[in-house]
């Protein structure tokens, strides 16, 4: 039950994480830049480098810049360093080295880490039934790190050194951080074994999801069942049953999610309804402003004719006054 719970959760994971690689994101772009470097074979020559190079930039490089405009400090500083490379007019092997290395630094590690200095993340796509044992190589170079640093080493007895000692589960789930080889005569001294475990927690498998352990649970009962019963066609049939009984019970489960989707579109709908609403009143709104501001443009004007109006009586009025004091002063005169 246990390494075929813990072989279901490193696929899985797995193959979320393979899933979510075609999201435009940094962290992917640098993972697929690493994927295309880890391949390249040791020997290789310049022109495979350039053709590596040219790969990572058709095929994913270009569309990432494209795509992506909104960048961190650590984008800009790896989009740098590779269009600083483009100006250069010719590269011998050790410039793309040199280039790969820099860009590598970038890589900080995927999806059950690496095994053998390759990302686990890198092993190919394949139906869960014919994974092979990932749980095993879960983060095995970081698990290795912390063994090297402890003063054990790979393939020895962790306790007497002996060779040829087999991994030994010690934590809760068989992966490399919660595993040790051991020999047959020895056991781990508990207060070496909890700081080995503390220090490897980050990097153990992740428990299984309630939902697959007692699927699993139920799956290996029919295996046990079916390994034991003395009446093998009448033990089908009550299995057929038991998956009848299931699947109504799923039939109603899709129902009531058919009805509840159902509903939610309505929503929706009336959601949609209301915000059209809401745009036509803004056009309304913005019209009767319009109108408004052409109100006030006549009224202004209107204003600046009766002030030229008003001008004209008030110098009528200051003529006539002008020439009446003019008679008053003739009359004197006289
Ligand atoms: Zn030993």
């Amino acid at each position: 039950m246990q390494s075929v719970s813990e072989n279901v959760v490193a696929w899985s994971l797995l193959h979320k994480a393979r899933q979510s690689l075609n999201e435009q994101t940094f962290e992917n772009i640098v993972f697929r830049f690493a994927s295309i470097v880890f391949d390249i074979p040791k020997n290789a020559n310049r022109q495979y480098y350039e053709r590596a190079l040219g790969h990572f930039r058709v095929q994913y490089y270009n569309e990432f810049l494209y795509n992506v405009i909104k960048r961190s400090e650590e984008c800009c500083r790896f989009i740098q360093t590779l269009s600083s490379f483009t100006i250069h007019a010719k590269f011998q092997k050790k410039n793309y080295i040199d280039l790969f290395t820099e860009l590598l630094t970038f890589y900080t590690g995927s999806m059950g880490g690496t095994y053998n200095g390759k990302p686990l993340l890198m092993e190919p796509a394949v139906d869960l039934i014919k994974a092979p044992a990932l749980h095993l190589k879960w983060n095995w170079d970081q698990v290795m790190l912390i063994r090297t640093d402890k003063g054990f080493t790979r393939g020895r007895c962790a306790v007497c050194s002996k060779r040829g000692a087999i991994e030994r589960k010690l934590g809760i789930y068989l992966c490399p951080a919660s595993s040790l080889p051991l020999c047959d005569s020895c056991e781990m001294d508990s207060a070496i074994l909890d700081s080995y475990l503390q220090d490897c927690q980050s990097l153990t498998l992740p428990a299984p999801s309630e939902e697959l352990q007692e699927h699993l649970k139920g799956s290996l009962d029919v295996c046990q069942r079916l390994a034991i019963a003395s009446n093998r066609p009448n033990l089908l049939q009550d299995l057929r049953f038991s998956v009848l009984e299931h699947g109504e019970a799923i039939v109603a489960e899709n129902v009531r999610l058919v009805s509840s989707n159902r509903e939610l579109k309505r929503t929706l709908a009336q959601l949609q309804q209301q915000s059209n609403h809401a745009f036509a009143s803004n056009d309304e709104y913005r019209v009767s402003m319009y109108n408004l501001n052409e109100s006030r443009y006549i009224l202004e004007k209107q204003l600046q004719q009766q002030e030229q109006h008003v001008k004209e009586l008030q110098g009528r009025l200051d003529e006539s006054i002008r020439q009446q004091w003019l008679y008053y002063n003739q009359l004197r005169g006289d």
